[in-house]
């Protein structure tokens, strides 16, 4: 059984939550410091296979990330298409 916790505060101290970004980062050019930048916003059954046309996976729906204030542990919540 879980307990019934509010969206905005940490299940394990009771902190509050703040959104954050999740992003992947590319190979960084060491001369211009330039990388590229994605950012982590959707999500896919885990037997999702690419589309043959655009090679991207068929989306089920968004993340929503946020962190803790206090321990700063990170969670992610899906929202469903
Ligand atoms: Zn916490």
């Amino acid at each position: 059984m879980s307990k019934s916790v509010p969206a905005n505060q940490c299940p394990d101290c009771n902190g509050g939550l703040e959104d954050i970004k999740l992003f992947g980062r590319s190979w960084k050019n060491p001369l211009s410091g330039a990388a590229i930048d994605a950012e982590v916003m959707y999500y896919a059954a885990a037997n999702a296979k690419r589309s043959s046309m655009m090679s991207m996976y068929e989306e089920a729906g968004t993340v929503r990330a946020t962190m803790c204030h206090e321990c700063r542990r990170i969670f992610l919540h899906g929202i469903p298409n």
